[in-house]
């Protein structure tokens, strides 16, 4: 049967508005739906990486960070107690710190400027299959009548986010929740590193902060454990784990924010992508993969997935061979892995270092040492580097550097120095197990 639709989207959020803008204008009909197209407050998606901004640029969206006051972010700020150093981004790299709210309405006017898309509001509700298991399509209410419709598409793309309903049927994983970010906007306040993300460590759990209009600065404060906090323990963690360590330019419109209050709170995920390859359907965004948000990683994985998905889809000749949009399916989620492997290992690998009082002395002087070591891991950061090798190398040396440095203060800290070394394996192991292979991580040392 003739489909009306080459592609039906579902969750029109940052993935799947993002795909839509990008296929739209190539001819491809598109059936993009969501139950809220409003402008959302929230607390996620306000850093873009470099290397976002770099596969925004690329799809030709680049346009789409304009006019609606999002700042150049140009490097690392990390402050320690009294001693502070910053780690630029490599030269012509900027990241972007902004609204989200506002940058998801511009990327969804960019989709719906294209008669190819059709905007639906409604939620969706279930799967359509056929008789074979193919996933056909997608049944939804629509939000003005209640009506239960269907729509047909060869190929559906689930994007509906962090709580997918439609994970469970095309993905083997579980997802676990890491810690909280409790999200603060800090009015004219003055950071101090202008343009800069800037990341915490004096405290027992860190912060984090970044400029995301000229008179707005985005704080981020983590809140350990799988619990979500209640409003008194929230309340005494700022007391006695953020505001002591507050620098003295930023506290002034802290105490403000703190006063006015309207904090949000968000769990942070970790959920590697295990995808169970199904015809008819593809998952994009967090509803496949998901990493801590303390280095700002999950737009540069979303952006590259959708780079790499499209480019499988665009190398079709029409929509019309089922089982061809199943090899490339089959494709995107082999070169995806590749692509995000580092986002992923190394969001949740530093959120373990930030948690760890030796490591993390460690890895602020290790970057204070600046010079290939910094450069090398910033990039890894930024999203730019995307080899394995330099990855595990970094994290290396890092746990090396820790260990020697205490040596070299005191002969006694033997014990010390080993214990980092042990900290720093079981951080990476679990995680370099579910993200990569030893194939990938020794061609990454041909490659690099
Ligand atoms: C606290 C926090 C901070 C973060 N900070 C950053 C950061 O600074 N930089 C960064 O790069 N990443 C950050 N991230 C991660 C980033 O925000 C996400 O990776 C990204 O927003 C995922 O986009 P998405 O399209 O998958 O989901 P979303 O943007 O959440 O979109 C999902 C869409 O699906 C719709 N939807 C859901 N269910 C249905 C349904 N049944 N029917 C129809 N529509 C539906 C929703 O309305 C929504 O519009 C952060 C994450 C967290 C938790």
């Amino acid at each position: 049967m003739k489909s009306e639709f080459d592609i039906c989207i579902i969750g029109a959020g940052m993935a799947g508005a993002t795909i839509a803008a990008y296929l739209a204008p190539k001819g491809i009909r598109i059936a993009l739906i969501d139950h809220c197209y409003k402008e959302k407050k929230r607390i996620v998606g306000e850093l873009l990486q470099p290397g976002a901004v770099a596969s925004l640029a690329q799809m030709g969206l680049g346009h789409l960070l304009d006019g609606f006051d999002a700042q150049p972010v140009d490097g690392y700020a990390l402050i320690q107690g009294d001693e502070k150093t910053t780690v630029p981004y490599p030269p012509d790299c900027k990241g972007m710190g902004l609204h989200n709210g506002r940058f998801l309405q511009k990327i969804r006017a960019s989709a719906l400027l294209n008669n190819t898309v059709t905007q639906i509001h409604g939620k969706a509700l279930q799967l359509l299959e056929n008789d074979r298991h193919e996933i056909i399509g997608v049944s939804y209410r629509e939000s003005i009548t209640s009506q239960i419709k269907t729509i047909h598409a060869p190929l559906t793309i689930t994007s509906d986010g962090f709580f997918s309903n439609f994970r469970e049927h095309l993905s083997n994983n579980q997802k676990t929740v890491t810690s909280y970010f409790i999200g603060i906007i800090l009015k004219d306040c003055e950071m101090p590193f202008p343009k800069h993300g800037h990341v915490f460590l004096s405290g027992p759990t860190p912060f984090i902060c970044y400029p995301i209009s000229n008179n707005e600065v985005r704080l981020l404060i983590d809140f350990p454990g799988e619990q979500l906090p209640r409003k008194q323990l929230l309340q005494d963690h700022l007391d006695t784990n953020v505001t002591p360590y507050m620098p003295a330019c930023m506290r002034h419109s802290y105490e403000q924010a703190l006063q006015e209050g309207g904090f949000k709170v968000m769990p942070n995920h970790y959920m590697a992508a295990k995808p169970i390859i199904r015809k008819g359907a593809v998952m994009l965004g967090d509803a496949l993969n998901m990493r801590h948000p303390l280095t700002g990683g999950g737009l540069t994985a979303v952006f590259s997935d959708i780079q790499i998905l499209s480019a499988h889809l665009l190398a079709m000749p029409d929509f019309g061979n089922t089982d061809l949009i199943h090899e490339k399916i089959e494709a995107y989620y082999r070169d995806r892995q590749h692509a995000n492997a580092n986002l992923n290992i190394l969001a949740n690998a530093l959120y373990g270092v930030m948690s760890n009082d030796l490591l993390k002395t460690a890895v602020f002087k290790y970057l204070q040492c600046g010079g290939v070591n910094a450069q090398e891991s910033i990039a890894i950061l930024a999203g730019l580097n995307r080899n394995h090798y330099s990855l595990i190398k970094q994290f290396f040396f890092l746990a090396m550097f820790g260990a020697f440095d205490l040596i070299r203060e005191n002969s006694l800290n033997i014990t010390k120095a080993s214990k980092i070394l042990v900290d720093a394996f079981a951080i990476i192991k679990p995680l370099a197990k579910n993200e990569l292979s030893f194939a990938a991580v020794v061609s990454g040392y041909f490659k690099k």
